[in-house]
């Protein structure tokens, strides 16, 4: 089991640190599940030093895949792990739609993460439209072929189905939509897939519960200690 929160483009480094100090106490004694928080890029120094000796991992939010070179704008694996940051994020549907990231970038900055060491949560998900023209495992089989093809079934990668239209939404897939389409993906690649779109502490058990669900990226109810302590407690016992 893996929970990771994506605190998205929320918490500066004061706020980034204290939140992680407080997490580090909650978490005390939980066992049975690895936790990762992905800060911004400009609180992960903070947050990496206030979780430094726990068992919490680091991740970024996204990671380029060349080592340097005129990218503006852009991070590197190697700048990441220098500063002691072990994992990331690609492919999170707001980067596909926002910023227009295609299958191939994000394969793309997969391989090069997977290459540096990275863990790497690759996000896959179907938009309502495509759920509603009963298109969805054509979307996912698309989307996790271009990851797989680039990097392979490496020991790091995991796949997170994120369902778009669950996520930020309140909607949540139900136990069933989650295990069938992490059923599906697993078909297609072996690897642990998380599940995401509105995971919140009521809920958390229950998808967890699923046989094809090896945990969860959990985004709104990330930014709480609370609530992401009480995810990850669930997790946990399930
Ligand atoms: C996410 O951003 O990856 C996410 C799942 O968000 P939320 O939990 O807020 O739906």
């Amino acid at each position: 089991m893996l929970i990771a929160g994506n605190w998205k483009m929320f918490k500066g480094p004061a706020e980034a640190e204290a939140f992680a100090v407080e997490l580090r106490g909650r978490l005390e004694g939980v066992s049975g599940v690895d936790v990762a928080v992905c800060p911004p890029y400009t609180s992960l120094a903070a947050v990496v030093q206030a979780l430094d000796r726990s068992e919490i991992a680091v991740y970024a939010q996204n990671v380029h895949w060349a080592g340097d070179g005129a990218y503006t704008g852009e991070v590197s694996p190697a700048m990441l792990l220098e500063l002691g940051v072990t994992g990331s994020i690609v492919g999170h549907s707001e980067r596909r739609q926002l910023f227009g990231e295609s299958d191939e970038m994000v394969a793309r900055r997969a391989r090069t993460a997977l290459e540096a060491g990275f863990g790497v949560i690759a996000c896959v998900g179907e938009t309502l439209e495509q759920r509603e023209s009963g298109d969805t495992e054509l979307v996912l089989k698309i989307q996790v072929e271009a990851i797989s093809f680039a990097a392979g079934a490496h020991e790091r990668l995991v796949i997170a189905y994120e369902p778009v239209w669950a996520i930020g939404t309140g909607k949540t897939a139900t136990p069933e939509m989650a295990e069938e389409a992490h059923a599906f993906i697993k078909g297609l690649l072996d690897r642990p897939v998380l599940y995401g779109g509105s995971v919140k502490p009521e809920n958390a058990a229950e998808l967890m519960s699923q046989t094809s669900v090896d945990g969860a990226l959990v985004g709104g109810a990330s930014l709480d200690p609370d609530s992401f302590a009480a995810i990850c407690r669930a997790a946990s016992t399930s």
